[in-house]
């Protein structure tokens, strides 16, 4: 049996930054993760401002980008320049062992396993790991868990936690890509309750659509891709622009799952992706760092009064804009011809970019804005 204080299950952004921190702080850490080559389908955009907050070196990131496009249903375009910050694009796979090595820097032990079930669940937590290639199965007992496993969270099913709503997407590689700005398309013939999206990386972009149901998906690309690059799904694969599609899905925040006991639930298991603009990978490790600070205090009810000072408020009134927004077309027409004043896009890129400085007063401009825009 191996015995730690805190055992954080899953290696991505949630639970690499969990360890860090805890490591970094002398406790005890030990990061259990199924796959340490793993490569999350994902857009990899991180606003810039997220490394200094949390102390990244930029060093994985392989494009700046300092410009985006927001295309509304019926084609109106804004771009937007960023001020105050840029968007950094990463590759999951390198950003999430570049968090991991950090983790290991500051002592975490890390151990390529699969968590499989808890054994005991009081003031002692028994997990049972199967060790990839030996596939033996382990014991861990830890004062503390943190289980940083994903959307699929198997620590949620073993405790008997339901799930969140979430919403499926479809997304894969283009080459070449030699644009500089990240394009948000809306539209409700390729995109339900989500957006189409281009962000383009070192040498290739990432494409992509979101739908609340999984049905109809690839055929939703094909529509965005048609729209985007005037070309059709098939016709890109025959021209070899395309790599595998990949179906991957997204929690849809409700904001109640922080801690059961001694397990304390972060990032894409506790369904932190922020509504409406979908991001996921600043919120997973800030996440990953409250459940930390909680932990380092001994107190595991923490985590959620530190979360929800921080980030209710936010997550709220972006839940509230995505119910008003996604129901139409004509809706998010309106939406994008608001994004057109500028002291309404200096308003969005703050509080999108600048998350550290974006505090109330930027919140309450954005709510007195929401409600004026539901009444126009
Ligand atoms: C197509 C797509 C595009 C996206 N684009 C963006 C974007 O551009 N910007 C953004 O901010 N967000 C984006 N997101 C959201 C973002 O990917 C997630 O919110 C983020 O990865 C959450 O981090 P996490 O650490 O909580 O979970 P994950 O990144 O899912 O990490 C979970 C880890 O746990 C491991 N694991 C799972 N089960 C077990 C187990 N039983 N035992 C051990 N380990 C296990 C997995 O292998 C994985 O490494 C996107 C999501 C999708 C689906």
């Amino acid at each position: 049996m191996i015995r730690t204080n805190v055992l954080i299950i899953g290696g991505g952004p949630a639970g690499a930054t969990a360890a860090r921190i805890l490591a970094a702080n002398k406790i005890e850490t030990t990061l259990v993760e199924r796959d340490l080559s793993y490569a999350k389908p994902c857009g990899g955009g991180i606003p810039s401002s997220a490394f200094e907050e949390l102390d990244i070196p930029e060093t994985c990131v392989k494009k700046k980008i300092k410009k985006i496009s927001i295309v509304s249903p019926a084609g109106e375009k804004i771009d937007v320049e960023l001020a105050g910050g840029y968007l950094c694009i990463t590759e999951r796979g390198s950003f999430d062992k570049h968090l991991r090595q950090l983790a290991l820097e500051q002592g975490a032990s890390i151990m390529e396993g699969l968590f499989n079930r808890f054994e005991e669940n009081g003031n002692n937590v028994i997990s049972v790991v199967q060790k990839k290639i030996s596939r033996e199965e382990i014991r861990i007992k830890a004062d503390y868990v943190i289980a940083a496993d994903g959307i699929t969270s198997k620590t949620a099913s073993a405790l008997k936690i339901p799930r969140p709503a979430a919403i499926s997407t479809v997304s894969a590689l283009i080459k070449p890509a030699d644009y500089d700005a990240c394009e948000f398309w809306f539209g409700t013939e390729h995109a339900s309750n989500f957006y189409s999206w281009v962000f383009p990386s070192d040498g290739y972009a990432s494409i992509g659509t979101g739908s609340t149901t999984p049905k109809n998906l690839t055929s939703f690309l094909d529509v965005f891709v048609r729209r985007r690059f005037h070309a059709s799904l098939e016709e890109m694969n025959r021209q070899n622009l395309l790599g595998k599609t990949r179906a991957f899905k997204m929690p849809e925040w409700n904001g109640t799952l922080f801690n059961r006991g001694n397990v304390l639930f972060a990032g894409d298991a506790a369904g932190t992706v922020l509504p409406v603009l979908y991001e996921g990978i600043y919120y997973a490790m800030k996440s990953g760092e409250l459940a930390a600070r909680a932990l380092i205090d001994g107190n595991p009810d923490l985590y959620k009064k530190l979360w929800n000072s921080r980030f209710r408020s936010r997550f709220l009134l972006m839940r509230a804009i995505r119910k008003h927004l996604f129901r139409d077309n004509e809706r998010i027409e309106k939406w994008v011809e608001l994004h057109k004043r500028p002291d309404v896009q200096e308003l969005a890129m703050k509080l999108w970019l600048n998350k550290k400085y974006g505090g109330k007063s930027i919140l309450s401009s954005y709510v007195k804005m929401f409600r004026h825009f539901i009444k126009y």
